[in-house]
């Protein structure tokens, strides 16, 4: 076997990049506690993997509401997909999945309806959590479950 085709050998740019990355890393480990401009909770940045921790930094938000961050960005862009009922977020999961793979809920059967009258039906529906109170005005019920 030739290793050669198994691996390329470093640039410059991907020197560079690692380098940046190592630098992030170890500045996010320093970052100061804040407190969550979102939900009042103290804000540990320096407990989370770099990227997670800045994005903390950059939001101004602890781990739990950049979570919440990113769903509400997630139901704007897919409503379809992504949705709220109940109070609680979900995921539409891929229906084509292999069936080694773990389907959320086991595999039950879903029927959801939007407000628009389309119905999406999904045996891979995955719980994203109970929207936090805080999160509640940009996150409201989007969708009714018909079954399920
Ligand atoms: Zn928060």
């Amino acid at each position: 076997m030739d290793s050669s085709m198994n691996y390329r050998s470093w640039t410059t740019e991907d020197l560079q990049q690692c380098h940046e990355r190592n630098k992030k890393r170890k500045e996010a480990s320093k970052l100061k506690d804040f407190t969550c401009s979102k939900c009042g909770a103290r804000a540990v940045p320096s407990h989370y993997v770099y990227y997670a921790a800045w994005e903390m930094v950059d939001l101004i938000m602890c781990i739990m509401c950049t979570h919440w961050y990113a769903m509400h960005k997630m139901v704007l862009k897919d409503p379809k997909t992504h949705f709220v009922a109940r109070d609680n977020a979900y995921t539409v999961g891929d229906e084509n999945l292999s069936k080694n793979l773990q389907r959320g809920f086991g595999g039950a059967l879903f029927i959801i309806r939007f407000p628009d009258g389309a119905i999406v039906e999904s045996t891979n529906l995955w719980h994203r959590g109970a929207v936090p109170t805080e999160w509640q005005e940009d996150l409201p019920n989007t969708a009714f479950f018909l079954r399920g």
